[in-house]
This record gives structure tokens, C-alpha cells and sequence, in this order.
């Protein structure tokens, strides 16, 4: 491949893995003469998704009370650091999912569009509680009624408010679908419904 070809990210390509545990025959040995213990092979797609979806970082973006659950979700009781997810940033240019906890106004919905815009893809999205998600108890004409109207969204977490445990699940299973390499809800907005 020349150097100015990119990389076919679905091509079978082998990635050697040397765990350091396994015990080895001398021939092995004799094979792998500096490593100890066997490979895998897996596609270089694959380590990608692995690696984004254990390394997602949320963009701070809380607007009402579910804001207290999801600041809860990484403190110490919970810990989302255990799914590489603590580093809440509060540069959209450095994050790649927003969580967005609480109702949205209509006056704030500029905000939070212009605010994902700024993210780099890929990027996704969570609405955290039934105000985010449908508008909530807020039926009226200054509260978005959900906020897929705004920007598309990933994983839908219900309840009001949500407890931080049902917005980790919520997060493992975006962090599933990365690693099953579903595309984001961003790739197909843009194609199906427009923006
Ligand atoms: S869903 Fe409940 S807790 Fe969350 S912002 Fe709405 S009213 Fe507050």
C-alpha cells in the first residue's frame, strides 16, 4: 500500500496480541523468541470501536434537575471512570457524546444545536428523562416536546429524573453500539429526515 492510500478499515487485517500470562513450549518459545503467549487475530474496524467506545467523553450540557443525577453518575458511588467516561468537558471540540439532562427550552434550543455542532464526528447523543425525551410534564409552547426535534439521538434513558444506574445502562448500551459498529443516529439524521 502506497503511502498515500488510506487504509480499508473493513479489510481482514491480523493485529498480533501478546499476552504476557500464558505459558509456552519451548518450541513456541523458540518461534516467539522476546513474547510469551499466544495471538488473535481481529480487524483494525473493530479495535477501532473498542477503543471509542471505552474512551467516550461526555460534553456538559445540563439544563434542570436530571443535571444532579448525571453529575452524581461520576462521582465515587457510581463512577462512570469505570467505563473510561469521567472526563466531562466543557469544550464541545473535545467531546464525543452529549448527554442532554433536563427540559429544553425553545430559547435554548439554538444553544444546544450550535453546541453539537461545534463536536467533532463522530459524535452521540443521550436524552436523559422524560423531559429531554418528550417534553415531559411541560406541555407548553416555551418547552421543546423532545429533543430529537433538535438533534438526533442515540439512546433514550426514561424516568424523572433518571437515577444515575439507569443512565449508566443507558451508556452501555451506546458503548454496545459502537462496538457492534451501528453507525451514529447523526449518520442516518442526515440522510433520512434533513436538518
Ligand atoms: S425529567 Fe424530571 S428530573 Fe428530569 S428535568 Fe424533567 S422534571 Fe426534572
Amino acid at each position: 500500500m502506497g503511502v498515500d492510500q488510506k487504509p480499508d478499515p473493513n479489510a481482514i487485517e491480523t493485529v498480533t496480541i501478546v499476552p504476557a500470562r500464558r505459558l509456552i513450549s519451548e518450541e513456541e518459545n523458540a518461534f516467539w523468541p522476546t513474547h510469551q503467549g499466544a495471538f488473535l487475530t481481529t480487524r483494525i474496524a473493530d479495535i477501532g470501536h473498542w477503543g471509542q467506545a471505552n474512551s467516550i467523553w461526555p460534553a456538559l450540557f445540563g439544563l434542570a434537575c436530571c443535571a444532579i443525577e448525571m453529575m452524581a453518575m461520576s462521582a465515587s458511588r457510581w463512577d462512570v471512570a469505570r467505563f473510561g467516561s469521567e472526563v466531562f468537558r466543557a469544550s464541545p471540540r473535545q467531546s464525543d457524546l452529549m448527554i442532554v439532562a433536563g427540559r429544553l427550552s425553545v430559547k435554548m434550543a439554538p444553544i444546544l444545536r450550535q453546541v453539537y455542532d461545534q463536536m467533532p464526528d463522530p459524535k452521540w447523543v443521550i436524552s436523559m428523562g422524560a423531559c429531554a425525551s418528550t417534553g415531559g410534564v411541560f406541555n407548553n409552547y416555551a418547552i421543546v416536546q423532545g429533543v430529537d426535534q433538535i438533534v438526533p439521538v442515540d439512546v433514550y434513558v426514561p424516568g424523572c429524573p433518571p437515577t444515575p444506574d439507569m443512565l449508566m445502562y443507558g451508556f452501555t448500551m451506546l458503548q454496545d453500539k459502537i462496538k457492534q459498529g451501528i453507525p451514529p443516529a447523526s449518520d442516518q439524521w442526515l440522510s433520512g429526515r434533513g436538518v
